[in-house]
């Protein structure tokens, strides 16, 4: 066994020598002569879907990358991702990001510890070109399907924080990531649950679901995965998560839902420096294994067996 890299085309491997980009420009398979076409420096291995709105609007990412930086939200997210990487990670030497958007938590991967390989995918090349300049010349792009992944035996480590829930087949998701790990490589999802709060803030994130209790978890079992953590995570924003919900279905029908939900957002900088407190709080406990059982939203830990 060993990393390869499967062509998009006819799903040949050929093997990823250490230290050979993820996708070398010139790349041509052996068996089938296939090259993946480029677009703004970004190797497209799906590019038939490269300008759909498949499971995300492109034009959100121009919003996002503003957003999230300083938002608690993101804030707390990406801490409790940088934490549990360090706890059940810790010796991985690659990761593989799916979904990374705007590159919000790959940067804070990136910069985490050194990696022999760390590569970010998106279906949208836009968000990737939005995430190219913020980060480091480490991190590799690349345009994927998540549905079928171009690996095998490839990364040690594999995230996809708030990606499952935009695609329908999320089934089949989990085993293209159980097959692009390495044995014993490690997987970290985070996804929205409890579809009583689904609400248009869903809608227009084109969600497919909120997971009900359990539901991930067995979806992971099913994909060949061992489950090692999990927990609900925004305990503690429960309660004004509702409440805000609920302004926010109030309001739907008077004005846009978009720009309702994105009220969501705008919060005054005192709100934003105590949310984060709070769920800087929140995540510190959870990192040294505090469970909880309610949250808006859910991460799970696991291992490919
Ligand atoms: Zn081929």
């Amino acid at each position: 066994m060993g990393a390869e890299r499967l062509c998009p085309n006819c799903r040949s491997a050929s093997r990823i020598t250490k230290g050979e980009a993820i996708w070398p420009v010139d790349w041509t398979c052996a068996d089938c002569s296939y090259q993946a076409p480029h677009r703004d420096g970004i190797t497209l291995t799906a590019p038939d879907l490269a300008d759909t709105i498949s499971g995300f609007d492109p034009k959100d990412f121009d919003f996002l990358a503003c957003a999230e930086i300083e938002h608690f939200w993101f804030a707390a997210r990406r801490k409790l991702i940088v934490d549990l990487a360090n706890k059940y990670a810790i010796g991985a030497k690659s990761f593989l990001e799916i979904g990374c958007g705007s590159g919000n938590v790959i940067n804070a991967m990136a910069r985490e510890r050194e990696w022999d390989r760390i590569v970010g995918t998106e279906i949208h090349p836009s968000g990737l070109a939005h995430a190219r300049p913020r980060l480091p010349a480490s991190v590799e792009l690349l345009q994927v399907d998540a549905r079928r992944l171009p690996f095998s035996d490839t990364f040690d480590l594999i995230g996809a924080f708030d990606v499952l829930e935009h695609i329908a087949d999320d089934q089949l998701v989990l085993s293209e990531i159980h097959r692009a790990l390495a044995l014993g490589g490690t997987f970290i999802a985070t996804v929205p649950q409890h579809p009583s709060l689904w609400s248009v803030a869903d809608e227009v994130a084109y969600h497919e679901r909120r997971y009900e209790r359990g539901e991930l978890q067995a979806k992971l079992k099913a994909a060949g995965f061992r489950v090692v953590f999990s927990t609900s995570y925004t305990a503690l924003l429960l309660p004004l998560m509702a409440v805000s919900r609920l302004r926010v279905r109030r309001n739907a029908g008077k004005s846009d839902a978009r720009a309702s939900v994105r009220q969501e957002f705008d919060i005054s900088s005192m709100l934003n420096r105590i949310l984060t407190m709070v769920l800087r709080a929140e995540v510190g406990l959870t990192a040294r294994g505090m469970s909880w059982p309610i949250g808006g939203s859910r991460v799970v830990v696991a291992q490919k067996a």
